[in-house]
Formats: C-alpha cells, sequence, structure tokens
C-alpha cells in the first residue's frame, strides 16, 4: 500500500483530555435504535473511544461484566497495557465470555494493547492471558519506547477522505500473518498496521486521540 508516512514526536500538548461522561457533553445523544458498542473498561483509554463511538453515532457503553458483554453489537479493545489488561479479564472472569464472543462472530475493535490481545501469538517468552482469534503473531514495543512514540498520516484501504493522522504509542508489530482472511489494510515500514479479519478489526495505533473518528465510523457500520 502507498500512503504518506510522516513520523513526528508525540507532543503532551496535542493531547485534548476527554470531557467527563457524566454531565454536560458536547457529544449528541445517540438514537435509541443505533448500534450499542461497548469499550472493554478495565485499564486504558477508555473514555476517548466511548466519546469516538458517540460521536460516530453508536450508543457506547463501558462494558466491565459478563452481563454487560452479552448485551452490546460490538466491543473495542482500548489501548492501554495489555499484560494488565489481560490479568483483569482473569480476574473479572471475563476472558472466556470474550473468547466465546469473538468467536461467534461479534465485531471487535483492538486498538494497540487491544490488538496484542486479539493476536493468536505474541513473539515473546513470557505468556500472558489474551482473547486470541485474530490470525497474526504480534511483537509488543516494536516501534520504540514511549518516547519514541509518534504521529502518523496514514492511507487506510476503505477508509474515504484522504489519510488519516493516528498516534503511535509504545505500538504493536504484526510480525506474522498466519491466515489468508487476513486482509493488511494499512502498513507502516511495511509493518500492517490495520488489520481486519471479518467482524475482527484491529490497529497497531490509536485512531482515537486525533479527533479522526473514520474508523470508529467504519467498524459501527459492522455491528
Ligand atoms: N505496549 C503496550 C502493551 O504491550 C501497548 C501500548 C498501547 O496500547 N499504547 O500492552
Amino acid at each position: 500500500m502507498s500512503g504518506s508516512f510522516v513520523p513526528e514526536r508525540w507532543s503532551a500538548e496535542r493531547w485534548v483530555p476527554g470531557e467527563r461522561l457524566t454531565g454536560a457533553t458536547s457529544v449528541p445523544a445517540s438514537a435509541p435504535d443505533a448500534p450499542l458498542v461497548g469499550v472493554l473498561a478495565l485499564q486504558g483509554d477508555v473514555l476517548e473511544h466511548l466519546r469516538a463511538l458517540r460521536r460516530v453515532g453508536a450508543r457506547a457503553v463501558q462494558v466491565k461484566s459478563a452481563a454487560q458483554l452479552a448485551e452490546v453489537d460490538g466491543l473495542v479493545l482500548p489501548g492501554g497495557e495489555s499484560t494488565t489488561i489481560g490479568k483483569l479479564l482473569v480476574r473479572f472472569a471475563l476472558l472466556d465470555h470474550l473468547r466465546a464472543r469473538v468467536a461467534t462472530g461479534m465485531p471487535v475493535l483492538g486498538t494497540c494493547a487491544g490488538m496484542i490481545l486479539l493476536s493468536d501469538e505474541l513473539d515473546q517468552d513470557e505468556p500472558q492471558p489474551l482473547v486470541g482469534g485474530l490470525h497474526v503473531r504480534t511483537r509488543r514495543n516494536a516501534f520504540g519506547r514511549q518516547l519514541e512514540s509518534f504521529d502518523a498520516r496514514i492511507e487506510v484501504a476503505g477508509i474515504d477522505g484522504g489519510p488519516m493522522d493516528v498516534s503511535f504509542i509504545r505500538a504493536p508489530r504484526v510480525v506474522a500473518v498466519l491466515g489468508s482472511d487476513v486482509e493488511v489494510l494499512a502498513r507502516v515500514e511495511d509493518a500492517p498496521v490495520v488489520v481486519r479479519q471479518g467482524a475482527i478489526w484491529a490497529t497497531a495505533f490509536h485512531p482515537e486521540v486525533t479527533g479522526d473518528d473514520r474508523l470508529h465510523a467504519a467498524f459501527v457500520a459492522t455491528a
């Protein structure tokens, strides 16, 4: 895939803190029949995804329990720390429920740590709990450490309207695609950074911090 790749140092000033979801918010209320999309809310940047999902018209809710998971039409696994989210999935008795829903075709979008959690295999010796289902092998922190985080402008296949601005923050790298059903929708430095395998979507970057909601919109359209 072509696409201009403009690495840039990530800077704290660019971060726009989210409004609180309780109380006043500029995000309009979603239609009552809009898809109900959850954000796994154990750790990570939950609020930014909830706001992005609401901006594209979904009803967005936090998911912390099996009962909440059973209600949603689709789920976002946010960025954060995959080892922590994995441990909490075990502690909250959610891991098996989540595996079952992913295996039976629930639309799911994993971003950064979420991509790691969805991967079938990790390129590391230490085991950590994974949801799996996405036929890729992924290496954590492979684009560099926190200080090497960067913004990029990338073309994503199927996303109209020009390149997307996204943030790579201790991003994972897909080092092997293990299934012919995995579509690579964007690459950076030759590595797949947006992949889709049916209902499973994953990005190596954070699409929720730059205000470009087109990927969320494309995902919600499948939920
Ligand atoms: N490096 C983190 C991990 O291994 C992911 C970073 C992120 O989600 N921004 O889980």
